[in-house]
Parts: structure tokens; C-alpha cells; sequence
């Protein structure tokens, strides 16, 4: 099951510093609460999937901005020591790294704030700049943690190379340009797909019509992730569902970074969609069984022995 080459994958996102502080709760406004202690992880989609990546196997770029502060030089050494390619261009002196400011309760739930800092000055002459990676790529992996026109520029740039495009469209955007619908795979979570054909979705079968209109919007492919429940693939004027792999889940935060960067690397290998949808599900329920971002992604030896051990049984067609 090993690939024979590694593919080139390229990423185009964002790289974050997560600042995580744990807390006995939430502080209301105003309040000042004392926190349990302090974590600093690599972040952002962008990073996290390049991550996933290399530790799947490919040969992966991402190109993602960070400040000129001491994060951005740290975010960029974590990425070297994972494989992944950063161009040295894309320091930003004057901005900040984009930085997430996480405060988990006890319980669980948690506060977020987000600065997109270097991430918003991610332009398409960037991309341009960096559009040889991009061609000799086999896909193109992008999110929406950057700026819109970015992400449109790399996608034409790809797509009139013949190179392919995936797109997940996390975070849900309050406003979704119709240009990102035209990519070869459009790929949300269940809430981002109720975002974006504007309508709850609680059953497997209003998930495959949604997979369907967002196809007929200019979507190649679809596949919507369902968390626990696995995930929905349309292609070819077909629906099917997938189930994921029985795992004991601890902590589902990058399962879906996981199973994008997963579901690229296979295709990029070649597989069908099907075949690429289940090893993508393997390693998503694999990141789902551990805790954490990044150190929860899992390496292909992990994946390869999960698949080996589980016979994923297709459903029937809905
Ligand atoms: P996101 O993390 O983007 O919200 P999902 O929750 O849909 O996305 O999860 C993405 C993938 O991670 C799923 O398709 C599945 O493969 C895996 N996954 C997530 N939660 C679980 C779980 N509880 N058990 C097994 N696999 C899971």
C-alpha cells in the first residue's frame, strides 16, 4: 500500500501559533480568571494539513505567511523539522504571526480568539510568484484561513496546469465566493455543508442531496466529512457513504485536517476517489483517538496498518 514515489503536494494557508490555557472556567466579560497552565502549538489548517501530509508521505510545500516576530520563526523551524517546505520569502516584518488564543474549561468548552496577523497578507502575486511549485504539483490543497482572492488565484493557477484542486472551505465563510465552487473536490464537514446550501442537514440522506447541489454549483467531486458517522462521497452522478473505523475517540480537533491532507496524498497517489475516502478515514479517526493538533496527526505506517486491520464495508449507495 506504500506509494512507490512520493507525490508533490502544495498547501496553500495559513500557519497559526495556538496559545492554549486551560481554566477551572471561562472568563465572563470583565473578569479576570486564573488559568491551569499554558501550551504552545503549531497551528492554522494551512500548517496542520502540510503537516499531516508529510507525515503521510508526500512531498509537501506549503506556502503561508508568517510575522517577523519570534513565533513566526518558530512556527517556520516546526515545519522544517516535519519536511515541509516553506519559501523563504514569506516573512512578513512588519505583521505578527497569526496566533489563536485558546482558553479550554475544565468541561471542555472552550473561547477562541483569532488574529489572522501574516495570514491576511497572503496575496495572489505570492502565489504567482510560487506558481512552478504549483504546477509541478499533483494537487493543490487549500482552506479559507487566507485571503479569497488567494485562494482563487492558486486554484486557477493549478487548474490551467491540469494540476488538481481540493478545496476545503473551513471556516465556514459568512460569504462564499461562487468561483470557489469550481475545484475538481470540494470537501466540508457537515456544518460547513449546512452553511453553504444554507439548511440544517440531519440525515444521511439530506447529506447526499447537499453533496449533489454543491456538485451542480460547479463542484468535479464532493465529500462531506460526518465526523463519527464517516463520511459522504458524490462523483460521477453517484452518492455513497462511508463509514470511518471504530476507534475510541478522545479528541476529534484536526481529525478533519487529517482526513483532508489524507484524502489529497491518495488521490495525488492516483487512487480513486473511494479508495482515497477510506484511507482518509483511517487517519482521521486516527486523529480523532489522540489528543491535540498537530502532535495527533498520524504517520502512513499508522494508517497503512489500520487499513490492513478493518475491512471497511461500503454502505449502500444512497
Ligand atoms: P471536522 O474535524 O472538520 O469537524 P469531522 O468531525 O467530520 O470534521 O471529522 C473528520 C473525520 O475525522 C471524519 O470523517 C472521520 O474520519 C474522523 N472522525 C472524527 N470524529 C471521529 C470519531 N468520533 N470516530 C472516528 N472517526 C472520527
Amino acid at each position: 500500500m506504500t506509494a512507490v514515489t512520493a507525490p508533490a503536494l502544495v498547501v496553500v494557508g495559513s500557519i497559526n501559533l495556538d496559545l492554549v490555557v486551560r481554566c477551572a472556567a471561562l472568563p465572563r466579560p470583565g473578569q479576570t480568571v486564573t488559568g491551569d497552565d499554558l501550551a504552545e502549538h503549531g497551528g492554522g489548517k494551512g500548517a496542520n494539513q502540510a503537516v499531516a501530509a508529510a507525515r503521510l508521505g508526500a512531498r509537501t510545500t506549503l506556502i503561508g505567511r508568517v510575522g517577523g516576530d519570534g513565533a513566526g520563526q518558530r512556527l517556520r523551524a516546526g515545519l522544517a523539522s516535519e519536511g515541509v517546505a516553506v519559501p523563504d520569502d514569506l516573512v512578513s516584518a512588519e505583521a505578527s504571526s497569526g496566533t489563536a488564543i485558546i482558553a479550554v474549561e475544565r468541561g471542555g468548552e472552550n473561547h477562541i480568539l483569532l488574529v489572522p496577523g501574516a495570514n491576511a497578507l497572503l496575496t495572489p502575486a505570492d502565489v504567482e510568484r510560487h506558481a512552478a511549485r504549483i504546477r509541478s504539483a499533483r494537487v493543490l490543497l487549500l482552506q479559507l484561513e487566507i485571503p479569497t482572492a488567494t485562494v482563487i488565484a492558486a486554484a486557477r493557477i493549478a487548474q490551467a496546469a491540469g494540476v488538481k484542486v481540493l478545496l476545503d472551505p473551513a471556516p465556514a465563510p459568512t460569504h462564499f465566493d461562487p468561483a470557489l465552487y469550481h475545484v475538481d473536490l470540494l470537501s466540508p464537514n457537515r456544518s460547513e455543508a449546512e452553511a453553504l446550501v444554507g439548511r440544517a442537514l440531519p440525515t444521511i440522506t439530506d447529506v447526499a442531496e447537499a453533496g449533489r447541489e454543491l456538485m451542480a454549483r460547479g463542484a468535479g467531486a464532493v465529500v462531506i466529512t460526518l465526523g463519527a458517522d464517516g463520511a459522504m462521497l458524490c462523483a460521477d452522478g453517484k452518492t455513497l457513504h462511508l463509514p470511518t473505523f471504530p476507534v475510541h475517540a478522545v479528541d476529534a480537533t484536526a481529525a478533519g485536517d487529517a482526513f483532508k491532507a489524507a484524502l489529497a496524498l491518495r488521490w495525488a497517489e492516483g487512487a480513486s476517489l473511494e479508495d482515497a475516502v477510506r484511507f482518509a478515514l483511517a487517519a482521521g479517526a486516527l486523529a480523532a483517538s489522540r489528543p491535540g493538533a498537530q502532535p495527533s496527526l498520524p504517520r502512513r505506517s499508522e494508517v497503512d496498518a489500520l487499513l490492513a486491520t478493518h475491512i471497511a464495508s461500503a454502505l449502500t449507495p444512497t
